[in-house]
């Protein structure tokens, strides 16, 4: 059975480093998508564990990492990280979340 059979989207994520405080929070709770890098601020990582630099790159959430993702966007204190549907763009976790 597919993600789509079960109801889930395919969702991905990124980060708006303008906004990032750099406290790791991100990091704690999901390490495989998120990382700080040397300039003290977050990035999103490909599934082959890159670290993604371009502005406003995402990555797909993998679907046993979803809590640990949404749960990132909603306590992030930069209020920076955006969960968004890969068919629609439409954003289900972060700011700009109805
Ligand atoms: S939780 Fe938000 S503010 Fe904190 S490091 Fe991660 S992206 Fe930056």
């Amino acid at each position: 059975m597919t993600v789509q059979d079960e109801g889930l989207d395919d969702l991905e994520v990124w980060i708006d480093q303008d906004l990032c405080t750099g406290d790791g929070i991100c990091v704690q709770y999901a390490p495989d998508v998120f990382e700080l890098d040397i300039d003290g601020l977050a990035y999103v990582k490909s599934a082959d564990d890159e670290l993604l630099q371009d502005k406003g790159a995402t990555t797909p959430v993998p679907l046993t990492l979803l809590n640990d993702v949404r749960d990132s966007a909603k306590d992030c204190p930069g209020d920076c990280i955006h969960v968004r549907r890969v068919s629609d763009r439409v954003e289900v976790y972060g700011p700009d979340a109805d």
